[in-house]
C-alpha cells in the first residue's frame, strides 16, 4: 500500500502472547516493539516515520504495550498516520510505551522499559520509545501522544523536540484513548526543521529566557497561582476518565480472554499491568457517588482555575471563553510596584517560558524504584498546559558538565500553534 513496503516483520505474533515472552524479547525489542523493512532508497522528498504503538496502523500490530492488545492489528489505520503518509512519510515501525499511555518513564510496558541509547538512562515517558527512535536517527519524525506530558517530557530527557498542539488540532481518529479530554497527538523530532527544580536546569531556563530578551523580546515574571493544584487535579481527571475508557476491555469484545469461568475479572487482571490496573482503581474510586464530590468535581473546577491563570497572563484571548461568562479581570489601574509584587501584570504576554521536567533523567532502575507519587511529580510543569488544552513545545537545552539534556518548554495561548513553533525555533 505505501508503494515502499516490502515484509511486515512482526516480533511476537508467531509466538503467541503473554508477558514472559514479552520480557524475554526485551532487549531485542527496546524502543520499537514491531517493524517495517524499508528500502534503501526512499523518494526525495520521503521521510522516516515512527509510530507509538497506541496509534492504529493497518500494517503492524497496535499493541499499546498492554498484554490485553497482544497481538491485535487495527482494520483502519490512525487519519494523522495516513495525513503524514500523504506528506510523503514512510512508517518505520511502532514505538514502546508505558501501557496505554500512563506513565512518565516508559517503564510500565509489557515489552519492558526503554533505555536511552547506549545508557540506562530512562528516556521519559510515555512516548519514550518515539523519542529514542528521533533521538537514534533510526526515524525523522515520531508520532506520539500527550495526555499529560508524553511528548514533552521524553523529548526533554533524551534532546529532542517535542511538540504537543492544542487540544483538538491534531485528529484523535485511530488512536487509543486514555483520557479523552486531555488526549493530544504530539510529534517528535529532532529540530523542526522538517516542514523542585535542579539548579542546572534553572540556570539552562534563565540563559534561554536571556537568549530570548536579546531577540527583541521583553521578559516578565508572572504567576499562575493555580497551577500548583494542576498536578493533583490531573491526576484525579486523567485516571476517571482511563477507567471510564478501560471498561471496554472486558476479555470479550474487546482485548485478550484468560481461560477462566470469570472471564472478565480474570482477563483483566492477566490483560493489564500493575499501573494501568492503579488508574483504574483510582478512577473508579474517585467517581463513585462518595467521592465524586471531594474529587472529580473539585478537579473539574481546578481545571477551570488553571486554564483562567494562563487566560489572565496571556495578551490573546481563549478563542474557547466567551469573556462574558468570565468574572472581569482588570489591572489596567493597579499601581505598578504593586502590580510587580503580585506579579500578575496585565495581561501581556505572548508566550511562557519554564522548564519541562523538574529534573534530568534519572536512570531506569531508579525510575522502576521510585515510588508511585514520586513518578506522578515528575510531571509537574507539563500538566497545567494540558488541563488548559494549550499547545506546548520543548526544545533541548544542553546542560553544561553533564551528558544529559534538560528540556525548556514554551507554552502558548490554545490555538497559536503556528506563532509558538516559530518562536520555539527562535529559542532553540
Ligand atoms: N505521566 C502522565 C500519566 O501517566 C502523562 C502521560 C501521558 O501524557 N500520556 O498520566
Amino acid at each position: 500500500r505505501t508503494g515502499f513496503r516490502l515484509r511486515t516483520l512482526c516480533l511476537r505474533c508467531s509466538r503467541g502472547y503473554g508477558v514472559t515472552h514479552n520480557f524475554q524479547q526485551r532487549r531485542l525489542l527496546n524502543h520499537f516493539v514491531s517493524k517495517e523493512e524499508i528500502p534503501f532508497d526512499l523518494p526525495k522528498d520521503a521521510f522516516t516515520l515512527a509510530v507509538k504503538d497506541n496509534i492504529a496502523t493497518e500494517s503492524l500490530p497496535t499493541t499499546c504495550a498492554s498484554p490485553f492488545l497482544t497481538p491485535y492489528t487495527s482494520p483502519f489505520e490512525a487519519t494523522i498516520v495516513a495525513q503524514l503518509r500523504e506528506r510523503g512519510a514512510v512508517v518505520v515501525g511502532k514505538t514502546n510505551l508505558d501501557e496505554f499511555g500512563m506513565g512518565s518513564h516508559s517503564t510500565h510496558s509489557a515489552f519492558g522499559p526503554v533505555t536511552q541509547p547506549d545508557s540506562d538512562l530512562s528516556p521519559g515517558g510515555s512516548s519514550g520509545g518515539s523519542a529514542v527512535a528521533v533521538a537514534t536517527g533510526e526515524a525523522a519524525v515520531a508520532l506520539g501522544t500527550d495526555t499529560g506530558g508524553s511528548v514533552r517530557l521524553p523529548a526533554a530527557y533524551t534532546g529532542v523536540v517535542g511538540y504537543k498542539p492544542s487540544y483538538g488540532m491534531l485528529s484523535r481518529h485511530g488512536v487509543v484513548p486514555y483520557a479523552n479530554s486531555l488526549d493530544t497527538v504530539g510529534l517528535l523530532s529532532r529540530s523542526y526543521n522538517i516542514a523542585e527544580l535542579d539548579p542546572r536546569i534553572r540556570a539552562a531556563w534563565a540563559a534561554a529566557a536571556a537568549a530570548v530578551l536579546g531577540a527583541r523580546a521583553r521578559v516578565v515574571p508572572v504567576s499562575l497561582p493555580s497551577t500548583r493544584h494542576a498536578l493533583s487535579a490531573y491526576y484525579v481527571l486523567a485516571p476517571a476518565e482511563a477507567s471510564s475508557n478501560l471498561a471496554k476491555y472486558d476479555g470479550v469484545r474487546y482485548g485478550a480472554r484468560a481461560a477462566a469461568s470469570d472471564t472478565y475479572a480474570a482477563s483483566r487482571a492477566a490483560g493489564f499491568g500493575g499501573e494501568v490496573q492503579r488508574r483504574i482503581l483510582l478512577g473508579a474510586y474517585t467517581l463513585s457517588a462518595e467521592a465524586m464530590d471531594n474529587y472529580f468535581r473539585q478537579a473539574q473546577c481546578v481545571r477551570r482555575v488553571v486554564r483562567r491563570d494562563f487566560d489572565r497572563v496571556f495578551r490573546l484571548g481563549n478563542p474557547l471563553v466567551d469573556e462574558e461568562d468570565e468574572a472581569p479581570f482588570d489591572l489596567s489601574d493597579v499601581p505598578e510596584e504593586v502590580e510587580m509584587q503580585s506579579k500578575l501584570g496585565p495581561a501581556q504576554v505572548d508566550f511562557l517560558l519554564c522548564p519541562t521536567a523538574p529534573t534530568l533523567a534519572p536512570g531506569v532502575d531508579e525510575a522502576r524504584g521510585m515510588g508511585e507519587l514520586e513518578g506522578y511529580v515528575n510531571d509537574v510543569f507539563t500538566v497545567p498546559a494540558s488541563l488548559a488544552g494549550l499547545p506546548a513545545v520543548s526544545v533541548p537545552l544542553a546542560v553544561e558538565g553533564d551528558g544529559r539534556w534538560a528540556g525548556l518548554q514554551v507554552v502558548g495561548q490554545f490555538w497559536d500553534d503556528a506563532r509558538l513553533l516559530a518562536v520555539a525555533r527562535e529559542v532553540r
